[in-house]
């Protein structure tokens, strides 16, 4: 018999669809046509006004009104001011999360965004009794609260610390599981070395630095490329640059005369190539990037992180010794230019981050959802 999944994600950066993919990915791999995956972002594609544009709204939020986000942030971490805020909402927003489930009927509901992970699945769990709810979190050390809701049938954490934040918030321990951040399934492939994978992306064989910064390339890239490019040249290197949505950024790239080869690039499926075909990696410290660098073993140079829930990633990171944390591009730019002229300090960073990657997350954790269809 067939079973349908809901995914429920909201593309507030990149990380959640990428999860949300890479789950319903591992679970066709499992199961093949026997389970039907549907995505849906409940805000965009449901909700009403103005709460539909909250995902347009996320980007100018956390870039210019980092105050608001503050203050958005503190509220959900109230467990009082959240519960009426989420109540409100849902009672707001019933009728219309009724035609999302009668559009979109499952056996097993998935949230992978902390604002789904509460009011959508009760209302859901109201609307049709007989189903199961999971939620996958999707951030790592310092995962909002939100995320926690002690009537899931399954709670799926990241790292260890949410797994311990989790069963503080009540949920119940046999509940929680700690199965890793998903990943797309190319990440536990066998992987190619870095010089097959250069020739294969038409790259120079030279040293290469990746940047990166989440789904939306947010963030000083700029200032980053060009403190990189005054610092890279000689001995010679190449910079490749993942702008994901910011085309605007990656026609600025395109258009400056470079002393180095640097490619830039829009929004691409194959971060796990050009992840294989990197030295190493600078990027925001946005969890779904993080957790794929260490499937790479790619030591990681965070240069940014939005305040938060990304706070705590940057200590996770430090602490594991598995990258540093530079806002500042000279000193991003001198980090690695000493990386890439001592491979003793690279490959130290690539072991321990081998020991704390989790390539096989999506897998394993698709494994956990089919027990509850
Ligand atoms: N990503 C991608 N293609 C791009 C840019 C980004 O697939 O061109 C993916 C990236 O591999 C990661 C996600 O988008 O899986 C970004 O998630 P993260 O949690 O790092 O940051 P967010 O964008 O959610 O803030």
């Amino acid at each position: 018999m067939t079973r349908r999944v809901l995914f429920l994600i909201s593309d507030t950066g990149g990380g959640h669809r990428a999860s949300a993919e890479a789950l319903a990915e591992a679970l066709q791999q499992l199961h093949g046509t026997q389970v039907v995956c549907d995505i849906v972002d409940p805000f965009a594609e449901y909700a009403h006004w103005p709460l539909n544009k909250a995902p347009d709204a996320y980007l100018p939020l956390i870039n210019r009104y980092g105050w608001l986000w503050q203050a958005l942030w503190r509220l959900g971490e109230h467990p009082a001011s959240w519960r009426v805020a989420r109540d409100v909402t849902a009672a707001w927003q019933a009728d219309r999360m009724r035609t999302l489930f009668a559009e979109h009927p499952a056996d097993l509901a998935v949230s992978v965004h902390p604002l789904l992970s509460q009011a959508p699945q009760r209302a859901l769990r109201a609307w049709q009794p007989g189903i199961r709810l999971a939620t996958i979190v999707t951030d790592l050390t310092s995962a909002p609260r939100m995320w926690y809701d002690p009537a899931v049938d399954l709670l799926v954490a990241s790292c260890d610390e949410v797994a311990t934040a989790a069963r503080a918030a009540g949920v119940p321990p046999a509940r929680v599981k700690q199965l890793g951040l998903p990943i797309r399934l190319a990440f536990a492939e066998t992987p190619v070395n870095r010089a097959d994978a250069q020739a294969r992306l038409g790259l120079a064989a030279l040293p290469t630095v990746l940047v990166m910064s989440g789904g939306e390339g947010m963030g000083p890239v700029k200032e980053i490329v060009d403190a990189l490019a005054g610092a890279l040249h000689d001995p010679p290197a190449q910079v490749v640059v993942i702008c994901g949505r910011n085309a605007a950024l990656q026609r600025w790239l395109a258009s400056k005369p470079w002393p180095l080869p640097v490619t830039a690039l829009g929004f691409t499926s194959n971060v796990p190539l050009w992840m294989r075909a990197a030295d190493c990696l600078v990027t925001k410290a946005g969890p779904g990037t993080i957790a794929e660098a260490l499937a790479c073993d790619l030591p990681m140079v965070l240069s940014s992180f939005v305040n938060g829930q990304e706070t705590g990633n940057v200590s996770y990171v430090e602490q594991h010794g598995v990258g540093v944390y530079q806002p500042e591009p000279g000193a991003i730019a001198a980090t690695v230019r000493s990386w890439l002229a001592s491979p003793e300090t690279t490959t130290a960073i690539r072991v321990r981050a081998r020991r704390l990657a989790r390539p096989h997350a999506a897998l394993d954790i698709a494994r956990a959802l089919s027990d509850l269809l």
